[in-house]
């Protein structure tokens, strides 16, 4: 089995987030970043279905030379290599180009039978990728799996609709799925698998390698634009009801008053 998991770094969500005044784009440098633990989990995926049936976890990313330390971690948990696109034309890349970018990347790997994604990024939170993918590359697209089974050349997977509903879905290989937070526990690297990264392959390409040209992308040339950007409200400080005897009264005329009753 070829797997290729695409990990994206985001801001850590503990970090203050924060967007350039100028262009709205990510202020990448005024919080931590992380590799999303979404991606995490589905690298975590990848190594189960290797260590089941062999073969090779191949991590892409599409992201700023900071990306190199998503990366490494998802090599210390124990994917074998990396391709990272790194090129300054992708700033304020929209969906449509990330996901163009991601597809004509993963055709640089050999022979790829799965793409495990995220459902979704904790900072874009777009939850689209994965689909645009799997219609680009005419792959059949298993999406929120929390549970992921190969069976010869067939994908199963359990889709969560609701909090009770559940849709099993099958398709043949090659595919691309996308994971819930519920598919797993993503391991924690171990030492050795942190000095084994330091060694790993990662190849880094520009769009011009992918074929891509730089002036159909970025953020002059997205399909959307983020036109304006205001800080949440602060939080206040809510209602205090002294229980005087009478305080369940009180809590149900709130209630009613909220129109949540
Ligand atoms: C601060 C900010 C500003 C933005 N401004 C604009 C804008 O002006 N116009 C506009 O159209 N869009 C804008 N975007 C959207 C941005 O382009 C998307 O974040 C990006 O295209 C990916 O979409 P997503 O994060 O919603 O991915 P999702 O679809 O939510 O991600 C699902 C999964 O796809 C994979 N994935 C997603 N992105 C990557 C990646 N880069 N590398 C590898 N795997 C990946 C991961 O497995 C991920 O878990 C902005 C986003 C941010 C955070």
């Amino acid at each position: 089995m070829n797997i290729v998991v695409l990990v994206k770094q985001v801001p850590d969500t503990y970090s203050e987030r924060k967007l350039h005044d100028a262009d709205h784009t990510l202020d990448r440098d005024s919080a931590d970043a992380v590799l999303d633990e979404i991606n995490e989990r589905a690298v975590e995926e990848a190594l189960l279905i290797k260590e089941a049936q062999g073969g090779n976890v191949t991590v892409l990313c599409v992201g700023p030379a900071r990306a190199t330390e998503a990366i490494r971690k998802a090599l210390s948990m124990g994917a074998d290599s990396a391709v990272h696109v790194s090129d300054d034309s992708l700033h304020g890349a929209d969906v449509l180009q990330t996901a163009k970018v991601l597809a004509k990347a993963i055709g640089t790997v050999d022979d790829v039978d799965l793409v495990i994604a995220g459902n979704e990024a904790t900072d874009g939170t777009s939850g689209t990728v994965p689909a645009i993918i799997a219609e680009l590359l005419g792959l059949p697209q298993l999406t929120h799996a929390r549970k992921v089974e190969i069976d010869g050349g067939v994908v199963k997977v359990e889709r969560e609709t609701t909090d009770e509903g559940l849709t099993h879905l099958q398709a043949s290989l090659p595919a691309v799925i996308s994971v819930s937070e519920k598919i797993n526990e993503p391991r924690y690297p171990s030492f050795k698998g942190i000095m084994a990264a330091k060694k790993k392959p990662v190849s880094t390409l520009t769009v011009a390698d992918l074929g891509i040209d730089a002036g159909e992308i970025g953020l002059a040339n997205a399909w959307s634009t983020v036109l304006d950007v205001a800080p949440k409200p602060p939080r206040t400080s809510g209602e205090k009801a002294e229980d005087d005897g009478s305080g369940g009264t009180k809590i149900a005329e709130y209630l009613i008053a909220q129109k949540l009753i």
